[in-house]
C-alpha cells in the first residue's frame, strides 16, 4: 500500500465521520469541534455507535478513554465492547455516555492535594477537538481529566484552557483592526523531537539506564562528537529501517512525521512532524514518543528519551515551534504584504515580546525537570537565561519605531504605524541562531528549552496564557482609543521600549552573555528546577493564570507540589541507583582487578624472586586509593539518601537535592570513572560510553 493509502487508517477522522455519520449528525459533531459547542447525547451516542462499528471491523476489542496526567505521560484503562445478548452471545456496545465520559479511578494519580484520599473518583472527558484513533486492539479516546470538584488533574485541561483565552483576547484585537470575519484564533505547534537510540543488550546491562532512563556513570571515550561527523551524516541501514517503521506507524496514526535526521551526538536523531493546531500536536507528540520506544523494541533497540543519557555529550530536547493563526488561514505571526497587515503583525509581535519578558520565569519553569537542568546552561542547548532572536532586520524596524528615526537608511521616511507610512519588510530567515532559547524563524516562534521526554503541554499553556494576558491589557487600551492610529503607534513603541532587554541576537551560550543578561539586564537565571519552580506561586502569576481561567490558585498549588515531587523522587531514584551501582558492580570490581593485580605479584615473585612489579604495585596502590574514596563517598550519599527521606516538606526536600544530593552524586560519579580509566574493559562490569554510543 502507499503512503496515502494507509495514511491515518487508524483515526476515526473526517473521512471517516463524513462516511459514516448522518448528515445531520456529521454537522452537530463539526460544530461541537469547531466551535466548542455542547454535544447532546443523541449525537454522542450515534457518534459513539459508529466509532465502536469502524473499531470493530478494523480488529478492536476495548476502548479507552485516553488521558494526560500529571505523571508526565499518558494513561488509559481499556473496557471491551462487549455485552451480553439474552441468547448467551455477545454484542459490541458503545454508548455516548461512555464516549463521554469515564470514571477511572483516580486515586494513584497524582493531585497535589487537591482530591482528598475518600473521594478517590475523577473522571474523563472527551475532547472531540482531537480525533479518536486505534492502537492495537482499542479505540483510543483523547480524553481531560479531571476531580469530581471540576479541578484539572492533566495537562490537557489546562492547555484547551489556554488556547481559549488566547482565542478570545487575539479575536479582540482582530475586531479592532477591522477583521470580522474570523471565528477563531488558535496557536499551532511543530515540535521537533530528539531522541537517541542505543542497543537493547546494551542497554539491559546497565541499571543506571534501566532505573533512571540516563548514565550515571560513564567515563568520555577517546571519540565523543568532537568531530561533528554525525550531524545530517549518513544514516544507517539499522535506524534507516528503525526510522521507516516508525514513519509507517506514525503514518497510520496520521501523525504527520515529516523529517528526520541524525543529530550532533553519534546515536543521536531528531523526528519533525508537519504542524497543527496546539491540542493535537500535542496528543500527536505523546503518541509519538509512546511509538518511537515501540518501534525500537522490535528492532532490538531501544529509544533514549532522556534529556541528558551521556555526560559530556549534547543532551535531547525538544524545539516547539509556535504560532497563531486564524480559522481564514492566516498566520498572524507572519509579517503581511500591506503596511496595514504589517501594522497587526508588529502588535502581535511585540505581544509575544512583553510576553515572554515578563513571564520568563513561567517559561522556564514550565520545562523544568531534574533531567532537564542537565541541560540548560551546559553548552549545547539554550541556557537557563531566556531571550528572544529576531534578527538583524526586525531588530532594526523595532529599533526605528522607538526612536522615530528612519528605517533602513531611507532617510526621508519616518516610520508611522498607521497605515500607508509603514514600510514593506520581508521576513529574516537568514540568520538561525541556533543558541537563542526563543527564536522567530520568520513566521513563527521556536522556544529550544523543552526537555525530549517531557510533554509540550506545559510549554504551550505558558505561552499560550502570557500572549493572551498581553494581549488583554493591549485591546482594553486600543479598544478606547480616540486615535487608533496614534495609540497604535505608541502602544508599540512603548512596548519595544519596555521590553527590549529580553531581545538578544548574539551568541546565547557565551559566559559573557549570562553575566551581561543577569547584571546588566536583569533577566532571571534560573538554574535548578526547585529555583524556578518557586516563582509558579508569586502573585503576578497566580493572578494571570487565574483571571484568564487556565488555572484555579488550588490547581497551582497542586501542580506547584507535584511537579517538585516529581523532581525530588527523580532525583532520589538516581541517588540509590548509584549507591546500589557503586557497591554492588563497580567497587567489587576495582577491587577484584586490584587482587588479580596482587596475586599476579605473587606468582611473579615466586618464579623470580628478584622482580620489582612496578607496575602492579604502582596500579593496586591508585586503585586501592580509589576504591577507598569510591566507597566512602558511596557511604555519604547512601546517608545524605537516607537523611533525604526524613524530609516531608516538598520545598526542603528540593533544597536538600540542590544542595546536598546532587553534589555528592557528581562526587562520587568523579571516583568512578577515573577507575573505570583504570580498569581493562573485561574487568568493567558494564558496557562503556564507547560502546554504548558507537554499537548501533
Ligand atoms: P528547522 O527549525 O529545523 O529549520 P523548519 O523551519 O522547517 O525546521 O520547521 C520546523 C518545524 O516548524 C516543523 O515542525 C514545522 O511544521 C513547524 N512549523 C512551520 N510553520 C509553523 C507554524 N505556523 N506554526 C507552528 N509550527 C510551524
Ligand atoms: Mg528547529
Amino acid at each position: 500500500m502507499t503512503v496515502p493509502e494507509y495514511f491515518g487508517s487508524k483515526v476515526f477522522d473526517d473521512r471517516v465521520m463524513k462516511a459514516r455519520l448522518s448528515s445531520d449528525i456529521y454537522r452537530s459533531l463539526k460544530q461541537t469541534m469547531e466551535e466548542g459547542r455542547e454535544l447532546d447525547l443523541s449525537v454522542a451516542n450515534a457518534v459513539a455507535s459508529a466509532m465502536c462499528a469502524w473499531a470493530v471491523e478494523n480488529g478492536a476489542t476495548h476502548f479507552t478513554h485516553w488521558f494526560q496526567p500529571l505523571t508526565g505521560t499518558t494513561a488509559e484503562k481499556h473496557d471491551s465492547f462487549i455485552s451480553p445478548a439474552p441468547d448467551g452471545r455477545v454484542i459490541m456496545e458503545f454508548s455516548g455516555k461512555e464516549l463521554i465520559k469515564g470514571e477511572p479511578d483516580a486515586s494513584s494519580f497524582p493531585s497535589g492535594g487537591l482530591r482528598a484520599t475518600f473521594e478517590a473518583r475523577g473522571y474523563t472527558a472527551w475532547d472531540p477537538t482531537s480525533y479518536a484513533f486505534l492502537k492495537d486492539k482499542t479505540l483510543c479516546i483523547p480524553t481531560a481529566f479531571c476531580s469530581y470538584g471540576g479541578e484539572a488533574l492533566d495537562k490537557k485541561t489546562p492547555l484547551l484552557r489556554s488556547m481559549e483565552a488566547l482565542n478570545k483576547q487575539a479575536l479582540r484585537i482582530l475586531r479592532i483592526f477591522g477583521n470580522a470575519d474570523v471565528k477563531r484564533v488558535t496557536s499551532s505547534v511543530g515540535p521537533e523531537q530528539e531522541y537517541f537510540l542505543i542497543d537493547r543488550e546494551l542497554w539491559k546491562k546497565r541499571r543506571d539506564l534501566v532505573y533512571t532512563g540516563r548514565t550515571l556513570f560513564g567515563a568520555m571515550p577517546p571519540k565523543g562528537q568532537e568531530l561533528e561527523d554525525h550531524y545530517f551524516g549518513v544514516i544507517k541501514p539499522r535506524v534507516q529501517a528503525y526510522m521507516n517503521d516508525l514513519n509507517e506507524e506514525l503514518w497510520k496514526l496520521g501523525i504527520l512525521a515529516k523529517t528526520e535526521h541524525n543529530e550532533v551526538a553519534p546515536s543521536q536523531h531528531e523526528l519533525a512532524p508537519i504542524y497543527s493546531t496546539t491540542n493535537v500536536a500535542t496528543d500527536h507528540n505523546q503518541l509519538t514518543m509512546e511509538m518511537m520506544k515501540k518501534v525500537a523494541a522490535k528492532h532490538g533497540l531501544v529509544c533514549l528519551l532522556h534529556e541528558k543519557p551521556f555526560a559530556g555529550v549534547n543532551g535531547s530536547g525538544k524545539h516547539n515551534n509556535w504560532s497563531i493563526s486564524t480559522d481564514t488561514g492566516i498566520n498572524l505571526l507572519s509579517p503581511g504584504e500591506t503596511p496595514y497587515e504589517n501594522a497587526q503583525f508588529l502588535l502581535f509581535l511585540v505581544a509575544v515580546i512583553q510576553a515572554v519578558d515578563e513571564y520568563q520565569d513561567l517559561l522556564r519553569l514550565s520545562v523544568a525537570t531534574a533531567g532537564n537542568d542537565h541541560r540548560l546552561g551546559a553548552n549545547e542547548a539554550p541556557p537557563a537565561v531566556i531571550s528572544i532572536f529576531l534578527g538583524d532586520e526586525l531588530t532594526a524596524v523595532l529599533g526605528a519605531i522607538e526612536t522615530d528615526s528612519p528605517y533602513n537608511g531611507t532617510e526621508k521616511m519616518k516610520l508611522k504605524l498607521g497605515a500607508d507610512v509603514l514600510p514593506r519588510f520581508t521576513r529574516d530567515t537568514t540568520d538561525r541562531n541556533r543558541t537563542s532559547p526563543f527564536a522567530f524563524t520568520g513566521n513563527k516562534f521556536e522556544f529550544r528549552m523543552v526537555g525530549s521526554g517531557d510533554s509540550i503541554a506545559c510549554a504551550n499553556i505558558m505561552l499560550n496564557s502570557s500572549v493572551a494576558e498581553i494581549l488583554r491589557r493591549m485591546a482594553d487600551t486600543l479598544e478606547g482609543a480616540e486615535n487608533f492610529d496614534e495609540t497604535l503607534h505608541n502602544l508599540i513603541k512603548d512596548t519595544v521600549s519596555a521590553h527590549e532587554r529580553i531581545i538578544f541576537n548574539g551568541n546565547g551560550y557565551d559566559d559573557a552573555w549570562i553575566a551581561e543578561a543577569t547584571e546588566k539586564r536583569g533577566l532571571l537565571n534560573l538554574r535548578t528546577t526547585p529555583e524556578a519552580l518557586s516563582r509558579l506561586l508569586d502573585k503576578k502569576n497566580v493572578d494571570m493564570l487565574t483571571a484568564h481561567g487556565v488555572f484555579t490558585e488550588a490547581e497551582l498549588r497542586s501542580r506547584y507540589e507535584i511537579q517538585l515531587e516529581n523532581y525530588c523522587k527523580s532525583v532520589r531514584i538516581e541517588a540509590l541507583t548509584m549507591v546500589d551501582m557503586a557497591r554492588k558492580e563497580i567497587i567489587p570490581a576495582a577491587e577484584s582487578y586490584a587482587a588479580s593485580l596482587a596475586s599476579s605479584v605473587a606468582a611473579k615473585k615466586a618464579a623470580v624472586s628478584e622482580l620489582d612489579c612496578h607496575y602492579e604495585t604502582r596500579r593496586i596502590r591508585k586503585l586501592s586509593a580509589l576504591t577507598d574514596m569510591m566507597d566512602e563517598r558511596t557511604e555519604e550519599l547512601a546517608s545524605a539518601a537516607a537523611h533525604l527521606d526524613t524530609i516531608h516538606d516538598t520545598t526542603e526536600q528540593g533544597e536538600e537535592i540542590v544542595n546536598g544530593i546532587l553534589p555528592k552524586m557528581a562526587r562520587l560519579r568523579a571516583v568512578c570513572d577515573e577507575a573505570e580509566t583504570l580498569t581493562p574493559s573485561d574487568c568493567w562490569p558494564f558496557p562503556t560510553y564507547g560502546d554504548l554510543l558507537f554499537s548501533v
